[in-house]
């Protein structure tokens, strides 16, 4: 019965439903056995933790480095011009991801994006990526972060 709820709920996916995206992705995410569980709840015990440089909470770890297209690293200029060095990654418990998700300049074509902030300090980390056809992903600046 639930795995049916879950297949609905993914057939109801849309970019303006980021609530649900993350509900689906929580599910999923525990029928991988070769991935270790990462929830909220594991915040402060990840392995090989990946740190916000600016305070030190712990973001994400080194077993959610993830490839988007081929690379998890990336390099992309914002409409502004500004250069960002990202790495891909599959789970950022350590952000607070905010707004609406927009597709606007999306680097990854296909997702809209949000900011995402450090959960401790609200410094802009990168951002998230939602898509209504894959799990949500997070590119994340590489000297916001640092290794602890
Ligand atoms: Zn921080």
């Amino acid at each position: 019965m639930q795995l049916n709820e879950v297949k609905s709920n993914m057939l109801g996916l849309s970019p303006t439903q980021p609530t649900l995206v993350w509900q689906c992705f929580q599910k999923s995410g525990q029928q991988k056995a070769e991935q270790p569980q990462s929830d909220r709840q594991s915040d402060s015990k990840l392995l090989r933790a990946i740190v916000c440089a600016a305070c030190k909470h712990p973001i994400t770890d080194e077993s959610q480095r993830l490839e988007v297209a081929g690379r998890h690293h990336h390099t992309f200029f914002n409409p502004a011009g500004i250069l960002f060095e990202i790495g891909c990654f599959a789970q950022a418990p350590g952000c607070q991801n905010t707004g609406e998700p927009s597709d606007e300049f999306s680097w990854f074509p296909g997702s809209s994006w949000r900011y995402s902030f450090c959960k401790n300090c609200q410094s802009h980390l990168g951002w998230q990526f939602l898509s209504p056809v894959s799990s949500p992903f997070w590119a994340l600046v590489q000297n916001r972060l640092s290794e602890p």
